[in-house]
């Protein structure tokens, strides 16, 4: 997830200079990892720039921060407008788009007795993992590492420092030359890819779990079991044993970042015949309709950043707009 720089970035209220966005070393969350934050993107559609899902990201962010204690000091209206107005300063068309809470300077203690800080940062999107690869299927490997349980920290949150857990599991999935790592729940169950959901299709219907297996509850996910449902097929949810993912006809991992990509094998193993997919071809086109504007039912699901579809907004268009909050 390389980026470029960007021109403008939103912190507690402002619009800032990339340069100017600084965070201090006693920040609390850079040595606890006590934050909460979003991973969102936003697709080129013909009416603009139009941010997936937005609500649904911003309701998990405030569930999110309800959890650690984090008091978002601005409204959920007030973040869809500043993500809007940074997207549109940047000149943004197909980005991703980062917003952090997190516990501030103020205090190293682990009470965290410190103000809270919101930034938003986005950025053009390059490819997570290139297109050829996720066309062909990737080749995943079950980790070593297990997912922590969500009796040890809330898995529904999206907090900053259960990513180290991710980390260990995609680190050492890369070593071993596989694309990404499956990561099974206490009880060894699968639990979901280090940054997607997983689904498997058997029998023409459609699979997942729920956070009873520790998993994030993704918004990808929940998008695709409404288009899997719209579109005609059963979905299951409930608890998945690692051999119903060998004996899959399909299975696919579901993310903002990675979107809906098959997975091919799992170490070393052919899932299905390696190649046909039909469900996942389906649901993945019709998830590419959606989010690029092109299937007006789902049009509740997109956020337009242009203030009224296509028409350039007047104050803060080409402009920061500076405010205190
Ligand atoms: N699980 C984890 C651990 C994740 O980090 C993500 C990415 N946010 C997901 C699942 C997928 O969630 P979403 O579809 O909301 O991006």
């Amino acid at each position: 997830m390389s980026f470029e720089k960007t021109k403008w970035v939103w912190q507690n209220g402002n619009q800032l200079l990339w340069d100017e966005a600084k965070i201090h070393s006693s920040a609390h969350a850079l040595h606890y990892g006590t934050g909460v934050f979003e991973g969102i993107r936003a697709y080129e559609t013909p009416q603009g720039p139009a941010v997936f899902r937005l609500k649904e990201h911003l309701d998990r962010l405030y569930a999110s921060a309800k959890v650690y204690d984090l008091q978002i000091p601005c409204t959920p209206e007030q973040l869809t407008e500043a993500i809007s107005e940074n997207v549109r300063l940047n000149g943004l068309k197909n980005c991703y788009i980062r917003p952090l809470v997190f516990f501030d300077r103020g205090d190293l203690g682990i009470r965290a007795a410190c103000p809270t800080s919101v930034m938003i940062i986005a950025w053009e999107w390059a490819e997570a993992i290139d297109a050829e690869k996720k066309a062909r299927g990737l080749r995943v490997t079950v980790s070593p590492w297990k997912k922590f349980h969500s009796s040890m920290m809330p898995t529904t949150a999206k907090s900053s420092g259960q990513y180290l857990n991710s980390i260990l599991a995609v680190r050492e999935a890369a070593q071993r030359g596989f694309d990404e790592a499956l990561l099974l729940d206490i009880n060894g169950n699968l639990a979901e890819g280090a940054v997607e959901n997983i689904f498997l299709v058997k029998d023409g219907k459609v699979l997942t779990n729920d956070e009873k297996s520790s998993i994030l509850l993704g918004i990808t996910r929940q998008s695709v079991i409404e288009i899997a449902r719209n579109l005609g097929y059963g979905v299951e949810i409930r608890a998945l044993a690692l051999d119903e993912l060998f004996s899959a006809d399909e299975a696919f991992l579901t993310g903002t970042a990675i979107e809906i990509a098959p997975i091919r094998e799992v170490d070393g193993q052919t899932i299905g015949d390696g190649r046909t997919r039909p469900v996942t071809e389906k649901i993945r086109k019709t998830f590419f309709e959606i989010v690029t504007g092109r299937k007006p039912e789902y049009r509740g699901w997109l956020h337009f950043v242009e203030s009224k579809l296509g028409a350039p907004t007047s104050a803060g268009r080409f402009a920061p707009r500076v405010r205190a909050m």
